[in-house]
């Protein structure tokens, strides 16, 4: 039986209740993080931690714990009870209980919940490469804070996976923001390694963050400026980043080949140095 975490205590996923007046079920106001783990080892754990707490106050909504340690303890409890090698975390907090009332509630106590879960994806048949679609960015100008308001993304997501994509990348005036569930990334023709750069557009990810840091590590050109769709036909190889699913090679845009169609060489030594980085972080 899976057990989650929620609000000081462990209970199985079945017997684990929120109110029906949580201002996340009632307004999405509130944040969350997703996290890989392997043994108890939380991969990225401080870039996550760092993440979600610029989130919560850029919402105004109080750290929930006042130890910096108590967080981490909690996820190790949590996942020796799963039992599980290795997985996810979904961590959410939002603004606590409330009478419906746009205002914040003065007294609200956030509700934390954590569970672990398994990814969905069968990450074999994508290593050889993906298919994207493009569409127009529908989304708020704030998508640097990791908001449990997700619609905007699931719809796109939901539209792509049945047109045969995996995922959008998503469009601002000509220029490419970021995939619905992924960062994007292109190499142009002159190598180097382009990506929207953080601010309010996109959603800093961690695996992005990492991702830069080994390139610039292995003396790749990095860019951090926005591409536009011809930039996009132009470009050599193509990739995206995500917690659940590190680097994928995009081979297709809107059903045409990025290149030769095949996954670039950029793309596979960082795909194969992330995995390094990811296993130097797993000491049990
Ligand atoms: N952008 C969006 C819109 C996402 O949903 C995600 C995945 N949560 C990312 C980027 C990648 O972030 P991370 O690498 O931290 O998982």
């Amino acid at each position: 039986m899976s057990i989650c975490y929620i609000n000081g205590s462990f209970q199985t996923k079945f017997d684990a209740m929120v109110s029906i007046q949580d201002r996340g079920f009632n307004f999405s106001d509130g944040v969350y993080e997703v996290m890989y783990f392997s043994g108890t080892n939380v991969i990225n754990f401080q870039k996550h931690l760092k993440r979600l707490n610029k989130s919560l106050e850029n919402l105004k909504i109080k750290y929930p714990f006042n130890n910096s340690k108590s967080l981490e303890l909690i996820i190790k409890k949590l996942i020796k009870l799963n039992n599980q090698k290795e997985g996810y975390l979904y961590l959410q907090i939002t603004r606590g209980n409330a009478i419906r009332n746009h205002l914040f509630p003065k007294l609200a106590v956030p509700n934390l919940i954590i569970f672990t879960f398994l990814a969905n994806l069968d990450k074999k048949s994508v290593l050889g490469g993906v298919s994207i679609g493009l569409t127009d960015d529908k989304r708020w100008s704030r998508c640097d804070i990791k908001s449990i308001s997700l619609l905007p993304n699931v719809l796109e997501k939901q539209q792509a996976f049945e047109k045969g994509f995996y995922e959008s990348w998503q469009i601002r005036n000509n220029y490419i923001t970021e995939g619905s569930t992924s960062n994007a990334f292109i190499v142009t023709k002159k190598n180097e390694i382009q990506t929207h750069p953080t601010n309010n557009f996109i959603l800093g990810g961690v695996t992005r963050d990492s991702v830069l840091e080994i390139a610039k590590k292995l003396s790749f050109k990095v860019k951090e400026k926005a591409f536009s769709i011809t930039d996009l036909k132009l470009c050599k190889e193509a990739f995206l980043t995500s917690t659940t699913v590190r680097i994928l090679p995009v081979v297709k845009i809107e059903k045409k080949n990025v290149y030769n169609g095949k996954p670039g060489l950029i793309t596979k030594t960082l795909m194969s140095k992330y995995d390094d980085f990811i296993k130097s972080q797993i000491n049990d």
